[in-house]
């Protein structure tokens, strides 16, 4: 391959959008910006791709000193997975002139990885409803062992709760011992409890880190906490590089 590659190979390896894929949309447009048009920014300039100006409405632009006549696709790496990914001129559109985002904001994460985070956030939302439930059914202990899990790997929830998971299984294994949803979440926090177990080592091992102005077992939690997060986000990185 190599020096043969063609142009249109430039975006083959970045991280697809359901709905607009992974190339930029090229289209006819020619911007333009008048003389007297002051304060007026195009994308352009930081690193837009050249070809794909959608225009943009001015009228509903927020929070800056200064509007954008075009919105750009942009060519920008997301920060949880380090894919490539566009962000097209088309979501910036909606999200600055339909939703009055800042106009400055871009999207730090690809599609996907912003699946994940829109997840977790309804996670948490909905364990702390699950929480307040005195008298669960087992449906309701089944969700709050999944979520509970998911909250582990994303470390959002730390080593301390591993045993609300506990309990949960314990009670689904009591309310109906033939659920075949007991045994993927066994294995699941099994997992879970090994990853921890190593990075628990490491983290001892190495000690606690210069730097920080906290109590040693604060900075070793948050040492954890990082580490396990890091551990399964590349798990489902690796998933998502299986997938595309
Ligand atoms: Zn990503």
């Amino acid at each position: 391959m190599g020096r043969f590659k063609s142009q249109q190979d430039t975006y083959a390896e970045f991280a697809e959008h359901p709905r607009y894929g992974r190339r930029p949309c090229f289209n006819d447009l020619v911007p333009k910006v008048g003389r007297d048009e002051k304060f007026v920014m195009m994308t352009m300039c930081r690193g837009g791709i050249k070809g794909t100006a959608i225009e943009a409405d001015m009228e509903s632009q927020h929070g800056a000193a200064y509007y954008f006549k075009y919105y750009f696709d942009e060519a920008l790496k997301c920060v949880d997975c380090f894919r490539q990914f566009i962000f097209f001129a088309k979501e910036k559109k909606y999200r600055c002139d339909a939703l009055g985002y800042h106009i400055d904001a871009v999207s730090t994460r690809c599609y996907d990885c912003r699946q994940v985070k829109t997840a977790s956030k309804r996670n948490q939302k909905r364990y702390g409803e699950l929480q307040h439930i005195e008298n669960r059914t087992l449906d309701q202990n089944i969700e709050m062992a999944e979520i509970c899990l998911s909250l582990l790997e994303d470390a959002y929830l730390g080593m301390g709760q591993v045993q609300i998971v506990r309990m949960l299984l314990n009670s689904i294994a009591r309310q109906d011992e033939t659920n075949g949803q007991l045994e993927p979440m066994l294995v699941r926090l099994h997992d879970y409890e090994a990853v921890a177990e190593r990075i628990k080592a490491d983290i001892a091992q190495a000690g606690a880190l210069p730097g920080y102005n906290l109590s040693k077992a604060a900075n070793l939690e948050m040492q954890f906490r990082a580490k396990m997060s890091d551990h399964w986000r590349q798990i489902r990185v690796s998933r998502l590089l299986a997938n595309s």
